[in-house]
């Protein structure tokens, strides 16, 4: 079995702050840097000790995280920025199975450390068919839009209560509880990432004995992405072809839910010809709001 690690940031114990940790500008980059780094090889040496032979660690946070000298030995390493959707999804697909790392609860969340969706600067709230979804689904209905299951998560406590309702049979590990979103109250760095490469071990014998099931929702899709402001939401109206829906609001459609995922709308929009959405797609702003969005 091979398996894929996605890795976020503001989950990690001890990684407490939006400004001073999680930003790149912040004062503590550099311990986040390590403190990510250790949970994620410690995770590593929990699947190797279940006999997982390949093991690959998507650099998931914003700019950019693993410290790459520390990573362990046997690890594979997706980095880079920027960075597409497609560069950072199509290579999780070669997967048997996925693991989030370092994972937060979405936005909105009052005791979730640093809570956000996607891009902590301008998304209120994002929705799917009605449902307000955070990072932890997206990425499980990504891989399972391969019939690639997402097996554990590690994070703040309410990032673990998030995935155990919206993926369910997920195996999660909560190495901090969220006080505010820049308060916590945490476990050691050692004190998690032995908790970490315990359970992680627990999850892939689990899921051997009982498959964690993929997630898929029921077509059709429609993502309601709620902005701060009303410029981006203008921004995404208009680049993007997206609906409306208010002045903040705006929301795409399809029946597949890589289209909604990655911002395009196939259904009742016959008034839009394909090569029109190409271009579109594959123009530069695309690219680097596409990339905006999918890191943060
Ligand atoms: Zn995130």
């Amino acid at each position: 079995m091979k398996i894929c690690i996605v890795t976020d940031i503001e989950g990690v114990a001890g990684v407490v702050s939006h400004a001073d940790h999680s930003f790149p500008t912040g004062k503590y980059y550099g311990d986040s840097k390590r403190l990510l780094t250790g949970e994620v090889n410690a995770a590593v040496e929990g699947l190797l000790a279940e006999g997982i032979e390949e093991v690959l660690v998507i650099d998931g946070h914003g700019p950019g995280a693993i410290q790459f000298e520390e990573l362990h030995p046997r690890a594979l390493l997706l980095h880079g920025r920027p960075i597409t959707y497609r560069q950072m999804v199509e290579p999780m697909w070669e997967y048997d199975a996925v693991a989030l790392v370092g994972q937060h609860a979405r936005a909105g969340v009052r005791y979730g450390n640093q809570n956000h969706t996607m891009d902590s600067a301008n998304v209120d709230w994002m929705k799917l068919n009605d449902r307000l979804i955070g990072e932890t689904a997206i990425v499980a209905l990504i891989a399972g839009a391969r019939h690639i299951p997402l097996i554990f998560l590690s994070g703040d406590e309410a990032a673990c209560e998030e995935a155990r309702e919206d993926v369910p049979g997920i195996w999660t590990v909560a190495v901090k509880k969220g006080i505010s979103t820049n308060v916590e109250i945490a476990l050691s760095a050692q004190a998690s990432r032995e908790k970490i490469r315990e359970e992680i071990s627990g999850a892939v014998r689990s899921h051997r004995e009982k498959p964690v099931p993929p997630l898929q929702w029921p077509s059709p899709y429609r993502l309601e992405i709620r902005w701060k402001s009303t410029q981006q939401a203008d921004l995404f109206e208009h680049q993007w072809d997206g609906e409306r829906v208010d002045d903040q609001t705006v929301a795409f459609s399809s029946a597949e839910i890589m289209d909604v995922l990655f911002y395009r709308n196939r259904s009742g929009r016959s008034d839009r010809s394909e090569c029109n959405e190409v271009s579109q797609r594959d123009s530069p702003l695309f690219r680097k709001a596409a990339v905006d969005l999918v890191v943060r």
